[in-house]
């Protein structure tokens, strides 16, 4: 089967005025089509910088990037990448920062617009359509922004600390809906967390990085059994520990080998 994403041998460095600033070296990553998979480690380790590569928005200095096959030279309306920072349009109401990207591609149907508003109510945002931004919480307006993305139904998703900002409850609620919603679609995901346990419950291989240079340090893959159960209940399956903290320990030691 035809990988949707291929990272070959990228490396980025970002230039400064008197240096430059090594944030990827040497990555390979392939990703097959319907995979979940997440990318963890330290702050610093090139998980952002990975993400901009693949949804085109930042050219590698050195290697090559293929989306279901061909180059990268861009951004494409089939990948949703939601940002670090939330990004809504402070003078467009929830319901018009939701229905954006349909509107952009040309895709705004009554269908496409009921679909989009029911996912916000899944999100537990109803009401808010009317809201603007500055009137929400960060963590409401973080599930905005994540609607936003989905509401386009890309093919790739990528996504970058999706819940951090949400109260603990919301999250595994979230992660839930999320998961749900993409095996559904049959949607390719990378994700970016700091949480391991979200990490385990949510994907199907967890990519370890390390910094200075950011390279995969070692990938962990989730038994069957844990990544065919919801996000919620995973956690408490035989297995979800004994992997927690062998990642965990890896981390560890990742972090000595820096000092
Ligand atoms: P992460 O998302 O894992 O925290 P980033 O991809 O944001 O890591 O950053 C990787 C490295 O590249 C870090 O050392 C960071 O300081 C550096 N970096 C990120 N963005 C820029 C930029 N726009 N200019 C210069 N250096 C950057
Ligand atoms: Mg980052």
């Amino acid at each position: 089967m035809l990988p949707v994403v291929e990272l070959k041998d990228i490396t980025h460095a970002y230039l400064g005025d008197r240096e430059a600033n090594l944030a990827i070296e040497d990555l390979n990553l392939t990703v097959g089509k319907g995979e979940f998979i997440s990318l963890v480690g330290p702050s610093g380790c090139g998980k952002t910088t990975i993400l901009s590569i693949i949804a085109g928005l930042l050219q590698p200095s050195r290697g090559e990037v293929l989306l279901s096959g061909r180059p990268v030279t861009g951004p494409s309306p089939e990948v949703g990448y939601m940002l670090q920072q939330d990004y809504l349009f402070p003078w467009r109401t929830i319901q018009d920062n939701v229905l954006l990207g349909l509107e952009l591609t040309g895709r705004l149907t009554g269908s496409s617009r009921a679909q989009s508003l029911q996912l916000l109510a899944d999100m537990g945002l109803a009401g808010k359509e009317k809201a603007y931004p500055a009137q929400l919480s960060g963590g409401m307006r973080q599930r905005v922004a994540l609607v936003r993305t989905l509401a386009t139904d890309p093919g790739l998703l990528l996504l970058d600390e999706p819940f951090s900002a949400l109260d603990y409850q919301i999250k595994l609620q979230l992660e839930d809906l999320v998961s749900e919603t993409l095996l559904r679609r049959g949607t390719t995901a990378i994700l970016v967390t700091h949480d391991l346990s979200e990490a385990i419950a949510v994907s199907s291989r967890v990519i370890l990085l390390q910094r200075n240079p950011g390279r995969v340090r070692k990938v962990f893959h989730v038994p069957e059994a844990i990544r065919s159960t919801p996000p919620l209940y995973a956690r408490d399956l035989p297995g979800f520990a004994e992997l927690f903290h062998e990642i965990w320990k890896e981390m560890e030691l990742a972090g000595r080998d820096e000092m």
